[in-house]
């Protein structure tokens, strides 16, 4: 008979990435639900900087902190965690999880939290397979994205499937799993064009940073 690994007595701490550019409820929503289905102890968002290829203005590192901070206020559980943009050069996740796994010890779990479309490009990411040395991996649904691995990523996370949730205690990383969620078709991207067409993204976003934006005149938005 196989020996089952004891729970951990550490409740599992969520990471959640992003450019959070503004923070809207598409990611709000499935971290919420992502910390209530996998007993997530808290949900630390990290914005991280923007590729050097984007070439936005200076300003939009500290903005879209500032909406980040105003947005996951309004949850119990979740904080903001500002390193990567304290950090110079590029994001890359590997460090991130690395200087986590020092600071969280060797035994608290880690759940790296993603969307579907993270997820389907992940094979990209610098020295991906590392991820899994620090921490689980948990892709959350997002609708117009296939919410499988790409072909170069699915055997290595295919050995790495958890039957479910409470496998997350069962050791500090390394395991693989999907958890589907309300699925909300709202992306950054679209709430941007929005604001710059003076149209309204009421209902998209936590209210207190569409106040900010309007009041601010963000994003292209008309100043009121
Ligand atoms: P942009 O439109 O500027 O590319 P975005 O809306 O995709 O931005 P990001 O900040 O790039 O938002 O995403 C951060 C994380 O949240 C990623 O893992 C992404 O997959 C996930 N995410 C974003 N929107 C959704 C959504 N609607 N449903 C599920 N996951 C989402």
């Amino acid at each position: 008979m196989t020996a089952i690994a004891p729970q951990h007595r550490l409740s599992p701490l969520g990471l959640f990435g992003g450019t959070f550019d503004p923070v809207h409820y598409g990611h709000l929503r499935p971290a919420l639900e992502a910390q209530q289905a996998l007993g997530l102890g808290s949900v630390r968002l990290l914005p991280c900087r923007l590729p050097p290829h984007r070439d936005r203005p200076a300003r939009d590192a500290a903005l879209r902190l500032d909406l980040l901070r105003l947005g996951a206020r309004e949850v119990p559980g979740f904080r903001v965690d500002d390193r990567e943009l304290r950090r110079s050069g590029p994001s890359y996740t590997v460090d991130t999880l690395r200087e986590l796994r020092l600071e969280q010890g060797a035994e608290r779990p880690l759940v790296l939290l993603m969307g579907a479309d993270s997820m389907r490009g992940l094979g990209r990411w610098y020295r991906w397979r590392e991820l899994f040395d620090y921490a689980h991996v948990v892709v959350l649904d997002r609708p117009g994205y296939v919410p499988e691995p790409a072909a170069e990523v699915a055997p290595f996370v295919a050995e790495r499937y958890l039957s479910g949730p409470a496998d997350l205690r069962r050791a500090p990383a390394g395991g693989f799993f999907r958890l589907p969620v309300t699925p909300l078709a709202v992306s950054a991207t679209r709430i941007r064009r929005l604001l710059a067409q003076g149209r309204s993204v009421r209902f998209l976003l936590p209210e207190a940073v569409r106040r900010h934006i309007h009041q601010q005149g963000l994003y292209g938005y008309p100043q009121v």
